[in-house]
């Protein structure tokens, strides 16, 4: 079963990959395939009729045809979609690209992505907006530390269960501990407040009913942290896009 398949699907391009001397490998997240690469033959000559189309943080809907394991195609695209602010500016390139590198990691290839395609899609449209990208990046992250088999709970204390304690996070643990329990964990990570609490909101904040958020820059190195500590020591992943992040001293060490 390699055939290729007609269908229409709506995508947000990834990126693209000379392939080739003519040709490129386009990535991108679809609503009905996930992560999935098309090949685009003769995209590199000049004039190439779908060459708006297959821009990076490009988003349309596509027509094409779509093998499960051979080659996939783009026949045609309509509605085709900027999002400006992303495409011109370097920073807010660099957090889409590591929520999509973040995404495809904890998906896989050519997996339907179910409610996270719209969730996806969301993200990078508030960004695009100028919702601060690393509130969004984080939000993303906790939510997509469930595929990775990390499933932190930070609802109440993983002891005691009690919510109206003061709480602080225990990796060994795997999710808050209140302060009657502290002793339990001499590793806690020694949160303060605010940065649990951000932590507890992302996790359930609906992406569709943000329209501001603003978090100091003290809380947002804190969250920063948190995050990579999290995925270092659990998920384990080393991501082009977040050393990229990091070497263009956009995230803080
Ligand atoms: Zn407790």
């Amino acid at each position: 079963m390699s055939q290729a398949q007609p269908a229409e699907f709506a995508g947000i391009v990834f990126f693209r990959r000379n392939y080739r001397e003519r040709d490129l490998l386009v990535k991108i997240l679809t609503d009905r395939f996930g992560f999935k690469m098309f090949f685009i033959r003769g995209a590199r000559k000049r004039g190439f009729r779908l060459n708006a189309a297959i821009l990076p943080f490009v988003q349309a809907e596509y027509v094409g045809s779509v093998s499960e394991d051979g080659l996939s195609f783009i026949n045609a695209a309509k509605e085709v979609t900027q999002y400006r602010q992303i495409l011109n500016n370097i920073e807010l390139n660099a957090y889409v690209s590591y929520i999509f590198e973040l995404a495809n990691a904890a998906f896989g290839e050519a997996k339907p992505l179910g409610g996270w395609f719209k969730q996806l899609q969301q993200a990078v449209l508030l960004i695009d907006q100028g919702i601060d990208p690393a509130i969004i990046t984080n939000i993303i992250e906790i939510r997509l530390l469930t595929y990775f088999g990390v499933q932190p709970n930070l609802h109440d204390c993983v002891i005691c269960h009690r919510t109206d304690e003061v709480f602080d996070f225990s990796e060994s643990y795997g999710g808050l501990i209140c302060r009657r329990h502290w002793s339990v964990d001499p590793h806690r990570l020694q949160l303060d407040r605010r940065t649990v609490y951000f932590l507890q909101f992302f996790s359930q904040v609906d992406l569709f009913k943000i329209h501001s958020i603003k978090v100091s820059q003290t809380t947002k190195n804190h969250l920063r942290r948190t995050l990579n500590r999290i995925y270092d020591n659990q998920v384990g992943l080393k991501l082009k896009s977040r050393r990229f992040l990091e070497e263009m001293k956009i995230w803080p060490i």
